[in-house]
């Protein structure tokens, strides 16, 4: 039986970054069926939705999806939504793993091998926002449900860790009620995983830490804003964002996508770095049970980042597709 996987390029870099990808998923000689769909500003513009319904019913009909990026413009235009985020709204997908690794590159800090646990439905991305006159408000949403679900996906990728430690991060000496709600919550949901060493970090602390001892972390979870932040930290400690995946997992689906944006200012130049997405495609091929694969795939972007050639980000001259070429060769040397 083959996987079916969803390919959604999205804009800018997606249309350069989820080809590249999807060409070393092809070179691991797995049974694959690609179905594509599309989404986001481009979408819009031409079908007046971001995401068709269509999208989502291909989605679901496929074991998994790879993303590419989606642009969203700074001004608020009528009838828009942002592409991933409805996306994980509507399917649910409600973790946000960010793993941050070194990797043998000049602007990656060495020892670090940790992963940002996201919660992905709620917090201040809710996004009800209101103004009276001169005084502006948001909303910052925390449940119950949605703190105990994302503690135990953390909880649990914890505890099949070597070093078996969690940090909740979190703000709950300003904001006790929401942040205290969602450290309580996990701190509660942690007594069923007695090997997992949990500690609760407040988050500035977290940052600091994270900058000064990143190699001191292994799993954090937070909530949804914090991880934001904190997940593009540790994306730049380890070289940046054309480095780094992530996965928004759901109890049905998972959709994999790099943490960069669509990158409009080097979009169409062929110079994007896929590196981003091409990790992102090897955690899908984990969460498909294909273990073993998705680590080649790992060892084989690692081998070309510490030879070369290295893409315009990382200081190098490669482009998209040269640099995909060496991956894919590496790979079947392996
Ligand atoms: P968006 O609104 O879609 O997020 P953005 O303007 O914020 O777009 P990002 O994609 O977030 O752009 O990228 C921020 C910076 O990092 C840009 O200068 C971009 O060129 C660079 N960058 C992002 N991804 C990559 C990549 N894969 N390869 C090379 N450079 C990248
Ligand atoms: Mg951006």
């Amino acid at each position: 039986m083959a996987y079916r996987i969803c390919l959604i390029e999205g804009d800018g870099i997606g249309h350069e970054v989820v080809p590249a990808a999807r060409k070393v998923l092809e070179a691991t000689g797995l049974p694959l069926e690609f179905v594509e769909a599309e989404a986001g500003w481009e979408t819009f513009e031409r079908r007046g939705v971001s995401v068709p319904e269509e999208t989502v019913e291909k989605i679901l009909s496929c074991h998994a999806t790879l993303f590419g990026a989606a642009t969203s413009p700074t001004r608020k235009v009528p009838g828009f939504f942002g592409a991933i985020r409805y996306l994980r709204r509507r399917l649910d997908l409600y973790a946000n793993v960010r793993p941050a690794k070194s990797r043998p590159i000049p602007q990656s800090r060495p020892g670090v091998d940790l992963i940002i646990v996201r919660e992905n439905t709620e917090g201040l991305y809710v996004e009800q926002e209101r103004r009276y006159l001169d005084v502006a408000i948001a909303d910052a949403v925390i449940s119950k449900k949605a703190s105990e679900r994302i503690g135990r996906v953390a909880l649990k990728i914890a505890e099949g860790r070597p070093r078996k430690t969690l940090h909740i991060a979190h703000k709950a000496n300003v904001l006790p009620v929401t942040q205290g709600l969602f450290l309580d919550t996990v701190k509660e949901a942690a007594r069923d995983f007695p090997l997992v060493n949990v500690q609760d970090i407040i988050v500035d602390n977290c940052a600091m830490q994270l900058v000064m001892r990143p190699e001191r972390f292994d799993v954090i979870v937070t909530t949804n804003l914090l991880g934001d932040i904190l997940s593009d930290l540790t994306a730049g400690l380890v070289g940046g964002l054309g480095l780094a995946p992530s996965a928004n997992i759901g109890d049905t689906t998972a959709v994999f996508e790099p943490v960069h944006g669509s990158a409009p200012d080097i979009a169409g130049k062929g110079i994007a770095n896929p590196t981003a997405t091409i990790l992102s495609a090897a955690m899908m091929l984990d969460y498909l049970g294909e273990r073993e694969v998705a680590r080649k795939v790992e060892r084989a972007v690692d081998l070309v980042l510490e030879k070369g050639p290295r893409t315009p980000d990382l200081g190098g001259e490669a482009t998209t597709e040269t640099f995909t070429q060496a991956v894919i060769e590496a790979l079947k040397a392996l």
